[in-house]
Order: structure tokens, then sequence, then C-alpha cells
């Protein structure tokens, strides 16, 4: 359907003549508890003028029937102007009236109106999320950012059931079984930034409060759901808490009160992503409701999505990108502030180690792939927009803006956004708005930042470069830029030496800016060669550090003995830089964790190591060497889990990473053991969500049975439960059990998209490779037929996650370029996903042969 796929000319012209002054939509969700019912009434009123009356332009919907199209009011026949993407409209007028009756389909990918049932009490919950462009499968709109309008929405619903939108409620009618409730008419925004969400949700309120400057009172009704099943593990309080300090924080700084009246932050199941900034009513994965023990780690990651949404009502809901292109424009910010306001206001001080050590690693990786792109992207149309929210527009975007702070500082950065915002309140803007404010503020020309930062695509890497003499003194230190075009780099250099206690400690720190292929730190010379020298130290650039032989003899004998955790994890993320660009042996890499992982004292940073520490083993080392390395880091864990201080975050990381990682007759009987409380580790807790872990090592190592798996659901029936007892089922190692899996994502589209994930997760074991080697033929031949069948969400799902990652050998290389070759027309977004997953398979072939 060429209509599905927005392009950014399209928007542009229909921008050129249409106004949107406001919509009048009502949805009739009463049909939602019957699971025989596909489909809701959805009626769409919208007042809009035309520059161009006599001309023509379209709507954007995506449902399968309209019933009734009427333009000022004349009857347009649904069956000549509605192909099932659009509706036409001709004989436009200057001030036009128009009303849409459609019926929507409830979703079960999680794009439009999601619709769920809870297994553990058969209630059923609703919500919606569409960006960048599925508000169109709920109501007829002019689908782009740049038409911002008011909204009045009113929502028809079983009488037991709360309804939320971006505005408050006025008035709540009854009417038999079914209430409606009618909000108040929002503030003037984009369409991807409306929301319904409606079920009997559990709902704890609160409240906020503040003085402003002119001495108004500013008062903010605080609201927080999630499932009712799920409300015995709602810890409300620490989420309104650090609402709570955003809210003090972002006004402090952003001296823009807040816009949109009240704040609901909805924790909602199924969710595609993290969470979705709806102005006022904030959608959430609900997968940050905790129902077992998580690390503190989970609880930082979840504090930073809070504030991540909450910037987003300045930076995007306020002030919105003109087009995808500047999608960066509220992501790097919002990802940005996540962490900065982290830092500032709340307890979790070491979210810019976090940063450090996990976001950027999604932007070096993204970074390098061929397909990478500058931050200013160039966005033709929609599935150009939905692959983008990737590691670049995020965390790059943010790593950039850290770079942006250090080079105008903190106060001109400041001073630049609240002018952004005074300056564009409820409009649109593009790159240039945004490097008006800064140079203004800041004094500093930008735009040639800008074309250095913004406009560039590629990771630059930073290796120091010394001369000694004969007394070991420093008679040069260069720092040499190669990785693309040089760029401008305000760094910090670290100096470190022993203390006498052992550790690494920072000797000295030099700040410069570092520009062209080769910069000499003349601060340098004449002081003793330090045992190692940290480029980017404060990591407050982006780039890849290297380093010095000397300074690298000194990791490989004493990276834990780093003593500052950021310096550490920056070395950790170099380190793992240098395995994944085959420059160190992944055996070299995974001997590096086996030795330091065990002191790590950020848990965060421990996660991490146990991610790529398993993934060097899956696919950067050579598979002869595969068998030792896996026994190696079993081995590990079970020491450290042994270790570990009782009921610690640190013993709970172990025995996940246990779980991963377990292997042979006797880590298995401990597996078993610790689930059927015949073996104990002390302050252990074998909570629900560990059971399913150590169910899953032991369905995909062949030592579990359908009977057991089911029992286990039985125990714990839950939405979550069921997606962990598909993967454990997928995970089995007979061929029947990788049939089921694939044929129920393949060949039918009747799974939810959490089950669809599951049943992929299940399906690629690393450990199964000759069992599931025969699917890499399929998987090349079904590509262009999924693409075009299925909606965008799953499609990337499955492209991605069937990808035959772990047959790792030139011959999968060879058929992905064959499938490349063969289909130079396929979907410029269906080609990048493959691009992707073949340069990683190539990066893997070169870190095997490094290992060798
Ligand atoms: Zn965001």
């Amino acid at each position: 359907m060429p209509g599905k796929n927005l392009s950014r000319e399209e928007a542009r012209e229909r921008a050129g003549i249409i106004g949107v002054e406001r919509y009048r939509v009502h949805l009739d969700v009463t049909s939602a508890p019957d699971p025989e019912k596909s489909t809701f009434l959805s009626t769409t009123e919208i007042a809009f003028r035309s520059s161009a009356p006599g001309g023509a332009t379209f709507l954007d919907l995506l449902a399968p029937s309209v019933r009734s199209v009427t333009l000022n009011g004349r009857e347009l026949d649904p069956a000549q102007v509605f192909d099932g993407t659009r509706v036409r409209l001709d004989g436009l007028a200057e001030r036009n009236e128009l009303t849409v009756v459609a019926d929507c389909a409830y979703s079960r990918t999680g794009e439009g109106l999601h619709r769920f049932v809870d297994p553990v009490d058969g209630e059923t919950y609703l919500y919606t999320h569409y960006e960048p462009a599925d508000a169109r499968r709920v109501f007829a709109n002019f689908e782009q950012p740049d038409l911002k309008a008011r909204y009045v929405f009113t929502v028809t619903a079983p009488a037991s059931w709360d309804v939320y939108n971006n505005a408050v409620h006025t008035a709540v009618e009854a009417d038999g079984s079914a209430r409606t409730w009618t909000f108040a008419e929002t503030q003037p925004i984009s369409t991807y930034l409306t929301a319904v969400v409606a079920g009997p949700y559990h709902v704890v309120r609160d409240h906020y409060s503040r003085e402003l400057p002119d001495g108004t009172v500013l008062e903010i009704p605080l609201a927080a759901t999630c499932r009712r099943s799920l409300a015995p593990y709602f810890d409300a309080d620490e989420i309104l808490t650090v609402t709570k300090q955003g809210l003090d924080f972002f006004h402090d700084e952003f001296d823009y009160p807040y816009p949109f009246g009240k704040y609901d932050q909805c924790f909602v199941p199924e969710y595609n992503i993290g969470a979705m900034e709806n102005p006022g009513c904030v959608t959430f994965r609900e997968e940050f409701v905790f129902r077992s023990k998580v690390t503190d780690a989970a609880y930082e990651g979840r504090a930073n999505v809070i504030l991540h949404e909450m910037a987003h009502m300045w930076f995007g809901d306020l002030v919105t990108m003109k087009w995808w292109d500047d999608l960066w424009l509220k992501e790097s910010f919002a990802d940005f502030m996540g962490s900065f306001s982290q830092v500032e206001a709340t307890r979790y001080r070491s979210a810019w180690i976090t940063f450090a050590n996990q976001r950027k690693a999604w932007a070096y990786r993204q970074d390098q792939f061929p397909t990478t792109h500058p931050i200013t992207a160039d966005i033709r149309d929609l599935e150009d927009a939905k692959l983008n929210f990737d590691g670049i527009t995020y965390a790059k975007g943010a790593s950039v803006l850290k770079q942006l702070v250090a080079y105008v500082g903190r106060d001109a950065f400041f001073e630049g956004a609240r002018r952004y915002f005074k300056k564009h309140a409820f409009g649109n803007t593009v790159l240039d708005d945004l490097l008006d404010v800064l140079e203004e503020t800041s004094g500093r020309d930008l735009k040639t930042w800008a074309a250095a930062w913004l406009q560039t695509s590629g990771v630059n890497s930073l290796t120091p470069q010394l001369l000694t003499d004969g007394e070991g003194r420093i008679t040069e230190l260069a720092i040499l830029q190669d990785g693309g075009e040089p760029r401008p780099h305000r760094v910090a250099i670290g100096l470190y030496d022993r203390a006498a206690d052992g550790a690494l400690v920072r000797s000295d720190r030099i700040e410069l800016d570092v520009t062209g292929a080769r910069t000499v730190v003349a601060e340098a010379a004449g002081r003793p060669r330090p045992a190692l020298v940290l480029v980017n130290d404060d990591d407050l650039t982006y780039c890849k550090i290297r380093f010095d032989e000397v300074s690298l003899a000194t990791l490989r004998e004493g990276l834990g003995d780093i003593a500052d955790p950021l310096a550490r994890a920056l070395a950790w993320s170099a380190v793992w830089n240098l395995t994944r660009d085959a420059l160190m042996p992944a055996r070299d890499y995974i001997g590096l964790v086996l030795r330091f992982a065990g002191q790590e004292s950020d848990i965060g940073v421990l996660q991490s190591l146990h991610r790529q520490a398993k993934g060097a083993l899956d696919v950067y080392a050579a598979p002869e060497w595969r068998a030792e390395g896996g026994r190696l880091l079993a081995q590990s864990a079970v020491t450290e889990l042994r270790a570990a201080e009782p009921g610690s975050d640190h013993q709970l990381a172990w025995a996940r990473f246990l779980a991963q990682t377990a292997q042979g007759a006797e880590q298995l009987q401990l597996l078993r053991g610790l689930l059927e409380g015949t073996a104990r580790i002390d302050g252990l807790d074998i909570d629900q969500e560990l059971r399913w872990s150590l169910w899953l090592a032991l369905a995909a190592a062949g030592d579990a049975s359908g009977e057991e798996l089911a029992a286990e659901l039985e125990r714990d029936n839950t939405a979550s439960g069921r997606r962990q007892q598909t993967q454990c089922l997928a995970a089995l190692p007979t061929p029947g059990a990788k049939a089921a899996a694939w044929s129920s994502v393949v060949d039918s589209d009747e799974l939810p998209n959490a089950l669809v994930e599951a049943q992929i997760a299940g399906f690629a074991q690393p450990d199964q490779r000759e069992l599931t080697a025969g699917y890499a033929e399929p998987y090349f031949a079904m590509l262009e037929d999924i693409w075009a069948q299925r909606s965008i969400e799953i499609a990337m799902r499955i492209v991605g996650g069937f990808f035959p990652r772990f047959q790792t050998t030139p011959e999968t290389l060879a058929a992905t370029d064959a499938w490349l070759t063969g289909h130079e027309g396929a979907a410029p977004a269906l080609r990048r996903l493959v691009l992707e997953c073949r340069d990683d398979l190539a990066r893997a072939l070169a870190a095997q042969a490094a290992d060798r």
C-alpha cells in the first residue's frame, strides 16, 4: 500500500496548503472486552483551513472500513475516496469542516490502539502508541509533526474502566454498561503525541506544586498507573519521588512552566519501546514494574527513562521537529537531559558512568555500520523515520551534546534552551533554530561545530603517542586522530600511576582541544612517563579510546585496579571496542573479565561486562576455543556467586550470569537444585523472574521437559510467565521446538508483539548452531514477503531476530551478500536492516580470525 509510507515531499506540500485548527475525536471502545470484536468505532471531526480553495489534499487513515466521509456538508462515497491508507479530499474550501466515521482495528502489535487481556483476572487493557505515524490507525488525521492542532477527545468505554488522555477529563457520563469520558481541549500538539489509555488500571495519585517567579503557584496533579494484577509490585512512591525531583530540576533550568496541566505516567503491557512522551500522559513498558528483585542498575535505568520522557515535555512536545530529519532535536536532548538531571537531582549519581559504558556502546556500534548517518539525518519517508530511532539519534546525539556543553559551557547551553522554548513554544523547528539561540548565548560560531559533529557520520579514534628520554620522562605526548574526517574534540587526558596500595590513580589531568590528525599535548613534556594514559578521561567527547603499548600492558595486568569508577568504565569500554575491532583477541577480553569483573563495584558496569563477555564468547571467539572459554566463564560465575555478599545486587547479577553460562552436569544440577530448593546460596532469593532464568538455561540445555515448563506456568500464570514459558519452549534443543517457534512467527500473524519477541529469543540459542543451520536459506527467502505483509514493528523484529547470526561462517556471509545483490530494489529500510546484520557478521568473522 504505497499511501502508507508518507514521504517528506508529500508532507511538505500538504503543510503548504493546510492549517489544522481542531480535532474532535470520539472513540467507542465498549467492544474491547469481547474477543470476537476486532474493531472499534472512531469518529473524527476536523476543522481546517486551506490556502488553496478548490484544491485537493488527503487524510491519513489505516482502517478496515470507512462508514462515511462528510466534507463541508457534502457526503463523499467512501468507496471512491478511501483506499485503505488515505482519504482523498477534493474541492477544498477556505474553511473546512470534515467528519470521518470509521471502524478501526484493535492492535496486537503495539502500534495504534493495543488491546491486551490479563491472564490473571481476564481484564482487558487498552493503550495507544503512535510514534512516528500510527495515530492514523485510531482516527483519521493529517499525520505529520508540523500540522499541530488542539484536540478534544471523548471516549465511551465499559463502565468499570478509567480513561486517561493528554488532558484532564471534564465529565464522565454513565449510560447503562458504559461511561463516556469527555476531556478538556489540549494545547496545540502533533498527532503522534496524542494518547488514550483505558481499562481497569490501578492508580496512585499525588500532587506537585511550585511557586513561579511571578508569584503564582503552578499545580500539577500526578498519577501513576499499572494493571491491577501488578498493583502489589507497584512502587509508585519511588516513581513519584523521581518525578518530583525531575519537575524541580526542569523548572529550575528551563524557566518555562510545565505547559500540559497534569502529569500521568501509565505503565502498560506489551509495550514495544521503553516509554513515550505523550504530553500529560506518558506511557512506559510495564517491565519497569519489578515483580522480582532487580539490581539498582534497573532502578537507575527506570529513573533515567522517567527523566528522559519528562525532558521531552519541553524538547519535543512544546517545541517539535518539523519533520523526522530533525528527530535528534528531541531525542538527543532528552537522552542527554535524562542523565544530566539524574546526576544533579536524584540519588543516581553514577548516571554518567552508565552513559559512558552503555549508551555510548550503542552509539559506537551503530556508527560503524555502513548504514550510519549524520545526527541530522536525511529522512525521505516514514519507513526511514521508523529505523532512525537508533543509537545515532539517541546516544551519539546525546554524547555530542555533552561535548557541546564542554565547548560552550553549561550556562550558555541552558540559557540557549530557555530562549528556544520561549521563542518556539507550540511550534516546529529545524536545526538552525537551535543553533541561532546557542550562538546568541555562547558567542561562538556553532555552524562550524554543527558541520563537524551533526552533519558528518562515523566515530574517530584517539590514540596517545609517547616519546620518552633515557630517564623515563616524556619528551612528547601527541594525540593521533583517525577514523574518518578529524573533528574538534574537547578532551581531558588522564595520566595514571600506581599508588602505594597498588591502585591506579590519576596523577595528572590535562584538558585541551584536539583538532586535526595529530595534536601535541605541550603540557605533558618533561613529566615522568605514566603507567597509563587515558585519552578522553571524564568522557567529555565522543570517540574510541585507544592506548599506547605501555598503557595497554598496564591494563592487561591491572584494569581492575583503576580506582575511579568512571575511568575504569571508560577502560572497560575501550577494551570492548578493541575486541569488536579485532584488535584484541576475544579470549584476551574474556581473560580480563575473568580476572577483574569480580572486583567491579559498579553494578551497571558489571552487568555490561556479563553481556559483553557472553557476546564475545558466542560470536567473537574462535570456534575451537569456545568450549574452553565457556567453561571458564561458567566456572567464574559459580565462584563469584558463592563469594558475593549474601542478598547483594552483585550476587543476583552473578546468579543470572551463571544461568546464561551454565554447562555440564554439575552446574545444571546446581541450577535444578536452586529451583527445587535442594541447593541454596545464602541470601539468594530464588524469586519468580530468577526461576524463569534458571528454567531457560535448563530448557536450552535439553534438561527441562514440556511438563515441567507447563507446571511452572501454572505457578506463574501471568503475562510475564506466558512470555517466559514461550521462550523456554522455543529454546528446547529439538527440531520440533525450532520448527514450531519459527512457524508461529513466520507462517502466522496471530501472535501479539510480546510473544513474537519471546519466540524469536527462544529460537536463537548460541549453542544450537547445528539445529538452526537449516533456517538460513528460508530466512533469506521470506524477507521481502514479511516486509510487505507485516506491520513495520513486527517485520523489524523478524528480520533482525531470525538473521542467522550464530552461523558465523563465510557461507552465511556469502548468502547475505547474494541476497543484497539480488534485491537491489527491496525496500531501503529492509536493506538497511540486512546490511547491519551483515556488518555484525563480518565483524564476528574478523574477530574470530584475530582470536585464532
Ligand atoms: Zn525519547
